[in-house]
């Protein structure tokens, strides 16, 4: 796919491809010293994109040369259930990697459950001491997202340093760790979010503008200044095309891609407006989404490694 104006894309999968190949390569080293790495990641509930998600992980892992399990939990499981299933792969000595995937079912509060984790094990970087480390900036684990965001700025060189940055959407998992990854890279960088005055005009000064809010085809083409680096985040799925924002629904690739497959996966940015004005634009799928996976991998082979003694060297 090639973006339809004058933008670029920023290939995600093919960069996905490209770090997963030397995560395997790092995770064969980790497995010749002992046991493989190992992820462990537990699903409550059976809402279906998070099924898929953790088929999609926990298969990478495995092509990636880790040993990989689901622990699955029904929706109806209390908040006391699933943090004694935190602190049951805390304690075990195998699992090295550990992700809780969300959204959880109502009633369960997310932050309990990121204190609760091992921050040795947390890959998904969520519990509040590798949140302060990155905010530091002296990150360990990173939130995978927002790590392969920065991953892919840097693969197309796009400069960061000194650049204006808007980060649409303010999330624990996304918004809020790109922030501070591009702030201490340099970046001056505004969080905006729903109460956010004059939300286009703000984006508008972006460079870099990252859009992670949830909200298919809200950033239009007046939200972006020529010549930005747009990086589209969000991820609804359309089953149909009045499902789709009015302004959507004259584009040729959604219509095709609804006609083919009963449903399209829709950023939030109007990719088809956008990469009008913007240099650099990232696809949806097959942008930020592959590399989400790419950097779990090479976290989980981070945590096998920082956990295991190193190679005791012959005398
Ligand atoms: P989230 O927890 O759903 O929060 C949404 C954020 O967007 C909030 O900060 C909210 O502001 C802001 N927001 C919502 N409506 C807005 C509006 N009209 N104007 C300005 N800001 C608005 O966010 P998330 O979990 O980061 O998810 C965002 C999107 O990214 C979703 O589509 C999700 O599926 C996708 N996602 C994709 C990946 C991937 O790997 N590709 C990974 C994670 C998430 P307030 O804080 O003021 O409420």
């Amino acid at each position: 796919m090639s973006a339809s104006g004058a933008a670029r894309l920023l290939d995600g999968a093919s960069l996905a491809r490209v770090l997963r190949e030397r995560v395997r390569e790092e995770a064969s080293r980790v497995s010749e010293r002992g046991t493989p790495a190992s992820l462990r990641v537990i699903l409550v509930g059976e809402d279906p994109a998070s099924v898929t998600y953790v088929a999609s992980k926990t298969r990478a892992a495995q092509e990636a040369g880790c040993q990989a399990e689901t622990i699955r939990l029904p929706a109806s499981a209390t908040p006391a259930r699933l943090l004694e299933e935190v602190e049951r792969a805390n304690r075990d000595e195998a699992v090295d990697g550990l992700l809780v995937q969300l959204p959880l079912p109502p009633g369960h509060d997310p932050r309990r459950v990121f204190d609760a984790l091992d921050p040795a094990k947390d890959v998904d970087g969520l519990h509040p001491e590798n949140v302060g480390l990155l905010a530091q900036g002296r990150p360990r684990f990173v939130p995978c997202t927002a790590a392969g965001i920065l991953a892919l700025l840097d693969a197309y060189e796009i400069p960061i340093e000194g650049a204006n940055a808007a980060v649409l959407g303010r999330s624990e998992i996304v918004g809020k760790p790109v922030a501070a990854l591009l702030t201490s890279r340099n970046a001056t960088v505004t969080l905006c979010h729903s109460r956010t005055k004059d939300l286009a005009a703000v984006c508008r000064r972006a460079e870099i503008l990252v859009a992670a809010i949830g909200r298919p085809g809200f950033v239009t083409r007046d939200f972006v200044m020529q010549g930005a680096a747009v990086v589209d985040v969000g991820v609804t799925r359309l089953d149909s095309i009045e499902a789709a924002p009015p302004h959507l629904r004259g584009s040729a690739r959604l219509r095709e891609a609804i006609a083919r497959k009963g449903r399209a996966l829709v950023g939030d940015v109007d990719f088809d407006a956008v990469s009008e004005v913007a240099r650099w634009i990232t696809p949806v799928p097959g942008g930020v989404g592959p590399l989400t996976i790419a950097m779990l991998l090479q976290n989980t082979v981070k945590a096998a490694r920082l956990r295991r003694p190193p190679a005791r060297r012959e005398s």
